[in-house]
């Protein structure tokens, strides 16, 4: 029997954790504090953000958000960014993506202080993490290497296999692996002999966005597989493939009308691999609970001036 990777438990440990340091250093001075930008009316980025303000509360981290109308140019934000950069009581600033088509993210993510920056995508966080420096890391990633350390998956001198090669998720993942001393291999749309590659992966790490594509012959019997991937399948004939022989997701989907669904095959993982991460439950409760950390990891820096 596979071990599966239960992300609801990790992600309770981490919070149970971070509420000692939120309660640290709130007695000896103030609580942390993360101001979050929704701009426009994208619902999947409302209900991030709630979630995001709402594990904010059950710690006592103090949370503000900013929502300017699906309008608002890149100046505005820009300028918005700016004075939040400003005030001393607002530790971290997380801009919700999507932006507005007319908003140039770009500009927008790097107006953000670098030591404000709270899901790691400032380039000189980039470039602190491609060189193994001290500074916040994107969430996702580093939410992974605590999922894989506290279920006491060996990381140092395994082969690595990553695909995808986001800057959110696929190069960071890499980096954190190659500091942890695996041999790391990232693929992406145009790696030749995909399913070879992936089949030397003792760990192996699926972050595309193409749901279930990752089947057994991808997976190296034994091997330890994080699936990243957040598809919502709505076609029935779809998830009918996917779960064959599974009646009783097949009656999920009949009540839902859709299915969340991972980057690799769910029946073929659990056959193949060792350990895994079930979609939902693996990997996704780790991603709030790591920007909660790297909030506090945050003020905890800016207290001690460092
Ligand atoms: P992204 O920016 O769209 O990047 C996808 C990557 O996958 C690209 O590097 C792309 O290659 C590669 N790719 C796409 N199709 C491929 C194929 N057929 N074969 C090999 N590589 C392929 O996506 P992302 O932001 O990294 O997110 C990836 C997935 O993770 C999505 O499902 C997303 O919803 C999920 N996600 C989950 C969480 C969570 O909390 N659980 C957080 C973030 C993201 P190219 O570079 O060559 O185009």
């Amino acid at each position: 029997m596979a071990q599966i990777l239960d992300g609801n438990r990790i992600r309770d440990e981490i919070l149970r954790e971070a509420k000692v340091r939120v309660e640290r250093l709130a007695a000896t001075g103030r609580p942390p504090g993360l101001a979050v930008i929704l701009a426009g009316d994208d619902p999947a980025s409302e209900i991030y953000v709630r979630n995001k303000i709402r594990a904010c509360e059950g710690l006592g981290i103090r949370s503000e958000k900013v929502a300017p109308p699906a309008t608002v140019t890149t100046g505005e934000l820009v300028a918005m960014v700016e004075e939040l950069n400003r005030r001393e009581e607002i530790d971290g600033i997380l801009v919700q993506m999507p932006l507005p088509k007319q908003v140039d993210a770009k500009r927008v993510l790097l107006a953000v202080s670098p030591e404000k920056d709270v899901d790691g995508l400032h380039p000189l966080n980039a470039g602190n993490l491609a060189t193994n420096r001290p500074g916040p890391r994107p969430c996702t990633p580093s939410g992974i290497i605590q999922i894989l350390k506290r279920s006491g998956i060996p990381i140092s001198g395994r082969r690595a296999v990553v695909v995808g090669r986001s800057d959110l998720v696929g190069k960071p993942m890499a980096f954190l692996l190659l500091h942890e001393n695996a041999t790391v291999t990232v693929c992406h749309s145009k790696t030749v002999d995909l399913p070879g590659v992936c089949a030397q992966g003792d760990i192996l790490v699926a972050a595309m966005g193409r749901p279930a594509l990752i089947t057994g012959d991808y997976i190296k019997p034994g091997a330890t597989v994080i699936d990243v991937g957040m598809n919502r399948v709505t076609d029935r004939e779809q998830a009918a493939v996917i779960f064959a022989g599974r009646p009783q997701k097949l009656a999920d989907f009949d009540k839902k009308g859709s299915l969340l669904v991972g980057d690799v095959h769910p029946v073929d993982m659990a056959e193949r691999a060792a350990a895994y991460t079930p979609v939902p439950g693996g990997v996704g409760p780790l991603t709030i609970a790591m920007l909660m950390v790297n909030t506090i990891e945050i003020a905890e820096r800016r207290r001690n001036g460092c």
